[in-house]
């Protein structure tokens, strides 16, 4: 077993298990081995294999991003950034989900290898994917190097637009239970796979295209594995009116009716939720029945993904009020680029432009999501913290690049200045997977090349699927018109 030591790091954001917060340490050791870290602290007399120069730099733990859709999302780049629909309370969500599509397992693979390297190269090392199976994914995940929990996706209905005003569903509760099963299946074979980095999360898709029955036995077979369960919920205003029209209830409280609620289960953002400006439904401003009130009471986490949302002017309200109500928080990527110290700034910015108040979120707050809050909804307590017993996923950040300088608070630096760019070098479970902002394990250029390919095929069928016929161009023009010439 082969141990390496990062010898006296300028800065360490080490783990203070006592007080349950993140704290900055200087001029200390970080020794790891066999995958985990074993000594964080001045003067590591131990064996060291091999030894990393600790000056100008600043030692993180790896990223934990609870919410990414890799297979398709790096397609989008280009088309999507402003793609939303008025009568729909400007999501795009079911338009482009209707005319876009991934043509075929080659669009995934290139699009997944993209955002992987995208993940890697901005620091994250845990991973909740969500993914419709596709051939090789689980090789690709083991292949990246990243801690994967692939989270095969399925549902009981497709959404179905012939108008741009009403969101339809097509049910086929059959193929649910079969995609159900295969993605159990899979599951199983991630959490058996002999690397010990792959794990997988039981993953019905969204609230509202999912039976009760389905529900239900997702979350009891999360429960049997003693892994998440995981689920879309308050991603629309239209999801909120057809869960009313349904049920009478938010989606929330139909949820939490189902006995889906409580730890391990991440709802993917739970954002339009009765208490949201947009929504204002009577519950929300009751403290006994609001839905934030009984997230909080749950003890479930939340995914907040900041980025997709506020391209539709939209914000969660607030990331503040969320902690303070006692929801675990979470951050992922719902888009590209997949680049979580992106999200962690819009949710501090954000969060502070909703509640008009600067104290709604703070730089530790966001940290701390994108670290523990992830790993705690992971259900993993040995992720997301530089400490002794912890697994060894560290990021190493340049201090000397010039958008980390002065490194007078280098947290601040990361977040609100350099986020990826300064990202040096990055391990999981004790292996190097990114060296000087290149990533080592996967072909990041190759990947890029076949994804630009990959959207031409998937642009091209887009004439075929969408219900008025248009080209993409028509649906989602460029941002200035194309000069002749
Ligand atoms: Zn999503």
């Amino acid at each position: 077993m082969t141990t390496t030591c990062i010898r006296a790091a300028d800065w360490v954001v080490a783990w203070d298990a006592t007080a349950a917060r993140h704290v900055y340490r200087r001029h200390v050791d970080v020794a790891f081995a066999g995958g985990a870290i074993t000594f964080v602290g001045p003067g590591y007399a131990g064996p060291a294999d091999a030894v990393v120069d600790g000056r100008d730099t600043l030692v993180l733990p790896g990223l934990v991003d609870v919410h990414a859709h890799p297979h398709h999302e790096p397609a989008f780049r280009g088309i999507r950034e402003e793609h939303g629909l008025p009568n729909m309370h400007m999501t795009g969500l079911y338009e482009r989900s209707q005319a876009f599509a991934a043509p075929d397992d080659e669009f995934r693979r290139a699009s997944t290898e993209f955002a992987y390297c995208e993940l890697l190269a901005s620091g994250v090392t845990s991973l909740l994917d969500i993914s419709p199976a596709w051939d090789g994914w689980l090789d690709l995940a083991a292949r990246s190097g990243l801690r994967a929990f692939l989270a095969p996706g399925y549902a009981s209905a497709r959404w179905r637009l012939d108008n741009d005003v009403e969101l339809k569903y097509a049910w086929d509760e059959a193929a649910g239970q079969r995609a159900f099963r295969a993605a159990l299946d899979l599951v199983d074979r991630a959490r058996r796979h002999p690397s010990g980095r792959l794990s997988g999360v039981v993953s019905p898709m969204q609230i509202d295209t999912c039976t009760a029955e389905l529900l239900r036995d997702s979350h009891a077979a999360a429960r049997d594995r003693g892994i998440p369960f995981t689920v879309h919920i308050g991603q629309s205003v239209s999801e909120m009116q057809e869960m009313l029209r349904r049920h009478g209830q938010t989606a929330v409280q139909w949820a939490e009716g189902l006995g889906l609620l409580g730890p391990g289960t991440v709802l993917g953002h739970a954002m339009l939720i009765d208490s949201h400006s947009w929504v204002r439904w009577w519950t929300g401003a009751d403290p006994r029945l609001a839905d934030l009130a009984r997230l909080g009471a749950a003890g479930c986490a939340v995914a907040h993904c900041p980025t997709p949302f506020a391209r539709y002017g939209q914000t969660l309200e607030d990331f503040g009020r969320y902690l303070r109500a006692g929801v675990t928080m979470g951050l992922g990527t719902d888009t590209a680029p997949h680049n979580l110290v992106e999200e962690m700034r819009k949710a501090a910015v954000l969060a502070r432009i909703a509640a008009r108040d600067i104290r709604a979120a703070s730089t530790a707050d966001v940290f701390h999501a994108a670290t523990v809050g992830g790993a705690t909804a992971l259900m993993r307590d040995d992720l997301g913290r530089v400490a002794p017993g912890a697994r060894a996923d560290l990021v190493l950040v340049d201090l000397a690049t010039p958008l980390m300088q002065p490194a007078r608070d280098p947290l601040r630096s990361f977040v609100y200045h350099a986020a990826d760019r300064a990202v040096r070098d990055v391990y999981v479970d004790g292996r190097q997977v990114v060296r000087g902002g290149a990533v080592l394990t996967l072909d990041r250029a190759g990947a890029g090349e076949r994804l630009a390919a990959a959207q031409v095929r998937m642009m091209a069928a887009v004439p075929s699927r969408d219900y008025k016929g248009r080209t993409a161009d028509e649906i989602t023009p460029l941002s200035l018109p194309l000069a002749d010439g």
